[in-house]
């Protein structure tokens, strides 16, 4: 694959715009990995390390773990080999800084961020969808209580496993959540608005699938230009 054809694909939206459920299916169709910081996370607050018992303090808060500490985690998996053709950011950048440090790190890979899809949901909307969302223990497949309950209670759609609630879906932590991502995060729209990248699709009223294809059209329409 030329360099010109790689998809180097970020999704950017606040908590509950649906990254993760479009992610999944991003990466079936487009074969990219999925590179989520949160996942990334709140697997090492899960192996109890040292970095992960001082990040899940600043998660159960709402607030950001430090750019040093995930822009490093970014860039090794950035460096595995299954990233070097393409990927999907989900959750990172979120700060302008993290944003350059990104730019700086695939620059010098001779890359580029080739697209910015930011799901547009309304901020009515997001606080319902995060008090209802559950997640699967073992392959983190999202679902919710009223918009894609599971077929069975409490258990995942794909592979049984047990569903649950994250620590940092409870509505304080929701609302500060967004309060971050209104402060922090919203500036990158501009930051990539300006680099030609940004790709917005307005998700509101639309279906998991609906939003899927909206996005799909724009990768094929990229890939062909
Ligand atoms: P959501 O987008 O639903 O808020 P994530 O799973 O992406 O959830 O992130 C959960 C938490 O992990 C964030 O609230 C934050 O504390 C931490 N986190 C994830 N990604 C980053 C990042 N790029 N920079 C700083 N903190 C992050
Ligand atoms: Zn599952």
């Amino acid at each position: 694959m030329t360099r010109s054809q790689q998809r180097n694909v970020i999704l950017l939206g606040a908590p509950g715009a649906g990254k993760g459920t479009q992610a999944e299916r991003m990466r079936d169709r487009f074969s990219l990995p999925h590179i989520s910081t949160g996942d990334m996370l709140r697997a090492a607050v899960a192996r109890g390390t040292e970095m992960g018992l001082a990040a899940k303090k600043l998660m159960d808060a709402g607030a950001l773990v430090s750019d040093d500490v995930v822009v490093g985690i970014v860039r090794d998996r950035l460096a595995e080999a299954d990233a070097a053709e393409g990927f999907l950011l989900d959750g990172f950048p979120r700060t302008l800084d993290q944003a350059e440090s990104l730019d700086e790190t695939l620059a010098a890979a001779g890359r580029a961020v080739t697209d910015v899809i930011l799901l547009d949901v309304p901020e009515g909307e997001l606080v319902d969808r995060l008090a209802g969302r559950r997640l699967c223990r073992s392959c983190g497949k999202p679902h919710h209580v009223t918009y894609s309950p599971p077929a069975v209670d409490g258990q995942c759609d794909d592979c049984a496993g047990e569903l649950y609630q994250r620590d940092d879906d409870n509505e304080a932590t929701v609302s500060n959540r967004l309060d971050v991502y209104r402060r922090q995060t919203e500036p990158l729209v501009d930051y990539y608005a300006d680099r030609g990248v940004l790709r917005r699709v307005e998700s509101s009223g639309l279906t998991p699938d609906e939003v899927f294809a909206a996005i799909d059209n724009i990768l094929d329409r990229q890939a062909s230009a």
